[in-house]
């Protein structure tokens, strides 16, 4: 079976390089390129040489075709320049020096070993090796160990099984790395781990990011003293929308079938900021305004705790949070009123983020990565497997 050449060209999506041969084998495929130009221009001169002198072959594996490993075959040419004495080798633009694999069928093969694919399945399809397979899954891992600590951290929870024990994940917020995953949630496995970091990597750390956890916060008080927790924006405001929900459906038992129905749709409507609503919503929300005052007051103090977040002086922002927890204390409202309890408590580290602006975000996108990592290896029991697939597989490259 032959294959048309600009058919290959199509599906290998490399403009740089036009087919010159193929050959179909059983075990492999192999795929001759050749770079488009027929002429380079000499480093040295400028001159344009088009005299071929010699020329070598360099292969780099891709992803497969018609049901074979692809091996791609770069014919680099050896140029002779007429103007000076110089020989350059023509470079390609598409692979750098010493590359051996295309990035996609990288990325391909790591994603089929996250899915479950095995190992040795995964060696014959793609025409690897099975240590290649293993070496690329697991080569971000660092054997497991943890990375240095930063000046940003994050630390979040996650669960080892559905409904079992759980773990605790700790983040580089500003590279977008783990750092490391250690056993147990506990107040004094968190002190544990700290400790045991080099002190030199303690001092450095200026800031961390939790979500309202008391036994970390009790932690990292133990740890790195009173000045560096920040309580994630994410977390405040969430506990904001939840005041206001139980407002509402305090409210929605006042209301007749239909009259609840609708409120319940205009409820995300009301939660977006003001110039992002049309006419008639505006019009709409009045209404719903004038006939309950409580709510009405719940629905502003909820929009003025978002917008507090957009504040950027230390100072003021302090202030202004001291006005939206009296204001909340003072609410007739039973759900605001333990609001501003809670906001309260943790005045200074919600106060923090005015000037250290790091959200959580990236810790909890780390954990959807953990559950999938687990749920893909039905279950990982052993604790330092568990680090290396984590390590390997959460985080920028
Ligand atoms: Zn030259």
């Amino acid at each position: 079976m032959l294959m048309d050449f600009s058919c290959i060209e199509a599906l290998l999506d490399l403009p740089e390089f036009r087919v010159i041969n193929h050959v179909i084998r059983p075990q492999q495929l192999d795929i001759h390129l050749a770079r488009r130009e027929h002429t380079i221009v000499c480093p040295r001169c400028a001159t344009c040489c088009s005299r071929v002198k010699e020329s070598r072959t360099r292969g780099i594996r891709d992803l497969p075709m018609l049901e074979r490993p692809v091996m791609l075959w770069l014919h680099l040419r050896r140029f002779a320049c007429q103007a000076c004495p110089h020989r350059p080798w023509e470079t390609s633009e598409t692979f750098g020096e010493r590359v051996k694999w295309t990035e996609r069928l990288y990325t391909q093969v790591r994603t089929a070993f996250l899915r479950g694919c095995p190992c040795k399945e995964l060696a014959r399809r793609y025409g690897l090796s099975a240590r290649t397979v293993l070496r690329w899954t697991f080569e971000r891992s660092r054997g497991g160990r943890p990375r240095k600590l930063s000046r940003v951290i994050g630390l979040d929870e996650y669960a080892r099984r559905k409904g079992h024990r759980s773990n605790t994940l700790s983040v580089d917020v500003e590279q977008g790395q783990p750092i490391a995953t250690l056993k147990g949630r506990r107040t004094e496995d968190v002190i544990a781990w700290c400790n045991s970091r080099p002190q030199d990597e303690r001092d450095q750390v200026a800031v961390v990011v939790l979500d309202r956890s008391k036994t970390y916060f009790a932690a990292i008080q133990e740890v790195f003293g009173d000045r560096v927790h920040v309580i994630d924006r994410f977390h405040v405001v969430k506990q904001a929308v939840d005041a206001l929900d139980e407002v509402l459906r305090s409210v929605q038992k006042q209301l007749g079938q239909d009259d609840a129905k609708a409120l319940k749709k205009l409820r995300k409507r009301w939660l977006k900021s003001a110039d992002q609503r049309n006419v008639d919503e505006l019009i709409a929300r009045d209404e719903w305004r004038r006939r309950f005052p409580q709510r009405r007051e719940t629905l502003d103090w909820v929009q003025d705790v978002r917008k507090w977040f957009d504040r950027k002086d230390d100072k003021p922002a302090r202030e202004a949070l001291l006005k939206l927890i009296e204001r909340a204390g003072q609410s007739a409202q039973e759900p605001l009123q333990r609001r501003a309890g809670t906001l309260t408590r943790w005045f200074n580290p919600i106060v923090r983020y005015i000037r250290n602006r790091y959200t959580n975000g990236m810790t909890e996108g780390f954990n959807n990565k953990i559950k999938l990592i687990q749920r893909m290896a039905y279950g990982l029991r052993h604790e330092h497997n568990r680090r290396k697939r984590i390590l390997a597989w959460c985080g920028a490259p």
